[in-house]
């Protein structure tokens, strides 16, 4: 059984899906079930060599670590290693690094973060399970020797555009390439030149001997190895031959002894070949069998986001964002700024589930995710994000001058037993400028002159009416105690009022930096009409405000969420090197507003 860091995710009552019928059906079937399992990666031998597999089934989530993970990944996480937890099975994690490029270490710790902070981990029966796909060169290229000694393979030396031409299309077959009844000796003694670098990059292909004819273009000959001289972050120059992904992942599935190789449709086509490559290495004896089996499902699209790697890369680093972690990325360090919590992720894969058609899904979706996760957790807080004063003229005289009025509040509606929030009502508040208008448009129930209306918690107040500056902005709201309509008070409700209005006292509200993101393209599928996705930036998509939040929120911490009354889910935040402060007060993030608000 998986260990988890994460005891509350149900293991039960999960909607079916296709790919859980699948695991369902093999270990039903028992499809897996003689395996054996070398303790690390390897061949059929180290397997052999090994104990009975004491995963159930093996799942992997493989990132190429050129980037940090997007909401898409969330997904692809949530399912592999959400599906290894429910099963008795593993999931490694696995840093598919065959291209010769540098690995940034940064990406690559930022990968486990994410994964971890999602709640999930790779280690399990003893083992860390945590695997970098060059390791497997060695191998690959045994395999490669073996497909050619097996006159499944030879090394192409036709030009780029001469291999294009031949490969045919849909409706043309293509044509054998002149190098491709060499024997095996000849195919064998020109992949060791390749290796041993003999040839430039580009003088020559190996590759695999399928079927020039074949309705699946994938399955015309594909090319497995390319020459490259190029460096490897871990191998350094002991290769200047590299294997294609579709060669290398299908061969790293096997050595690992993945069960289920979930990935997304794009890779649908290229299944035959990942079945023919497997048969070939499982007849030849080099991997462990049954081998693994590839399953595809919709990659994730989300509105009004970006989930590509190279477009979220040109966000940061032409400043469109504030970085990688920028409170309107997508990124998963991204929403866990933006106050995400690990839970509303999980809930959010959940709840969109898996299907083998494309489809967007919408961010509202997301958004409601967060609310069902924090609403019966997050304490409740009264802020004022655009404040005005309002002066209650006679206060002095009716409860003395100078008089603060303690007031209570729960810290949850629903939990009494999580105590009460403690502030205090005196002479001059702080109320959102909205809720003030000279005359009242239709439905308004707020502060208008003769109106009444309840300060939540506190008392009714009757407006008398507001003082403006020389442009006319309002300065002041006043208003008039309506004495022994406290809240909680008997006979507080004497006096009915269509309106209650959330509020700060001026003498204990603490000033703070409010920031309000709103969704980072204008559009739902921003670039989805073959246009520039940067043209449909939205460039009013965050709002700094200095607001007033009530004393409560002295004792939060970075990363506290709340929801403040009537605004929405709010989560305390550190500051940011990149950003600007307008207060020396705390700072919070809206994530997302409430469903229906309470103003009327
Ligand atoms: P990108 O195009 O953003 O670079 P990628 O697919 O190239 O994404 P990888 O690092 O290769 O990124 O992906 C790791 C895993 O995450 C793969 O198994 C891939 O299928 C999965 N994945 C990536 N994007 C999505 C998505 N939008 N929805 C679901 N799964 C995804
Ligand atoms: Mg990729």
């Amino acid at each position: 059984m998986a260990s988890s860091p994460d005891k509350d995710v149900p293991t039960s009552g999960k909607p079916s899906n296709f790919l859980r019928q699948v695991i369902e059906r093999d270990l039903e079937q028992g499809t897996y079930a003689d395996r054996k399992w070398g303790g690390s990666p390897g061949d059929r031998q180290h397997h052999e060599d090994g104990v009975p597999d004491p995963a159930k089934i093996r799942t992997r989530f493989p990132p190429e670590p050129n980037g940090y993970l997007h909401i898409g990944h969330a997904k692809s996480i949530c399912l592999n290693f959400g599906l290894a937890q429910d099963y008795g099975g593993v999931c490694h994690l696995r840093f598919d690094d065959t291209n010769p490029e540098r690995e940034e270490q940064e990406y690559v710790d930022a990968i486990r973060d994410a994964v971890h902070w999602l709640g999930y981990t790779w280690e399990a029966n003893g083992t860390n399970h945590d695997y970098h796909a060059s390791n497997y060169f060695d191998f690959m290229y045994r395999a490669a020797e073996y497909l050619i000694e097996s006159g499944n393979a030879y090394v192409d030396e036709q030009s780029a555009e001469a291999m294009r031409a031949s490969r045919g299309d849909f409706g043309r077959p293509g044509v054998d390439s002149p190098y491709r009844s060499r024997s095996a000796e000849e195919n064998l003694a020109r992949f060791r030149e390749m290796r041993d670098g003999k040839l430039p990059d580009g003088g020559a292909v190996l590759r695999a001997k399928i079927d020039m004819a074949s309705p699946n273009i994938n399955m015309r000959d594909p090319t497995i190895y390319r020459i490259k001289h190029a460096e490897h972050h871990n191998t350094g120059n002991k290769w200047c031959i590299y294997p294609m992904y579709t060669f290398a992942h299908p061969i790293e599935d096997a050595l690992e002894n993945i069960t289920h190789s979930i990935c997304t449709l794009e890779f649908e086509d290229q299944r035959p070949f990942y079945d023919w490559l497997l048969d070939r290495l499982a007849e030849g004896g080099l991997i462990e069998t049954p081998h693994p089996r590839q399953y595809e499902f919709a990659r994730l699209n989300l509105t009004y986001v970006v989930t590509s790697k190279r477009k979220l890369r040109q966000l940061v680093d032409e400043g469109h964002v504030d970085g990688w972690d920028d409170p309107r990325m997508p990124t998963i360090v991204g929403l866990r700024r933006r106050g995400y919590t690990p839970e509303s992720l999980r809930l959010f894969a959940e709840r969109i589930g898996v299907s083998k058609a494309d489809s967007w899904i919408e961010y509202s979706v997301l958004e409601q995710a967060l609310r069902d996760d924090l609403d019966p957790k997050a304490p409740r807080a009264m802020a004022v994000l655009d404040p005005v004063k309002l002066v209650i003229t006679n206060w002095d005289e009716l409860m003395g001058e100078g008089y603060l009025d303690p007031c209570t509040a729960p810290v949850h509606p629903h939990a009494p037993e999580r105590g009460k929030r403690e502030f205090t009502f005196g002479k001059e508040l702080w109320i959102e400028r909205t809720d003030y208008e000279d005359t009242p448009p239709k439905g308004f129930f707020r502060l208008f002159p003769g109106n009444k209306v309840r300060l939540k918690y506190g008392h009714v107040v009757e407006c008398t009416g507001a003082i403006r500056n020389s442009s006319g902005a309002v300065t002041e709201v006043r208003g008039r105690l309506i004495a022994d309509t406290k809240s909680g008070t008997p006979g507080a409700d004497a006096i009915k009022v269509k309106g209650t209005i959330s509020w700060v006292g001026a003498a204990d509200g603490i000033q703070a930096e409010v920031r309000l993101y709103d969704r980072l393209f204008r559009v739902a599928q921003p670039g989805a009409r073959d246009n520039e996705f940067r043209e449909e930036i939205n460039s009013q998509s965050l709002k700094v405000l200095t607001s007033y939040v009530e004393p409560s929120l002295a004792s939060f911490r970075w990363d506290d969420k709340v929801q403040f009354e009537r605004h929405g889910y709010f989560v305390a935040q550190r500051m940011h090197p990149h950003a600007s402060r307008t207060t020396d007060g705390p700072v919070f993030n809206r994530i997302t507003g409430l469903k229906d608000s309470w103003a009327k």
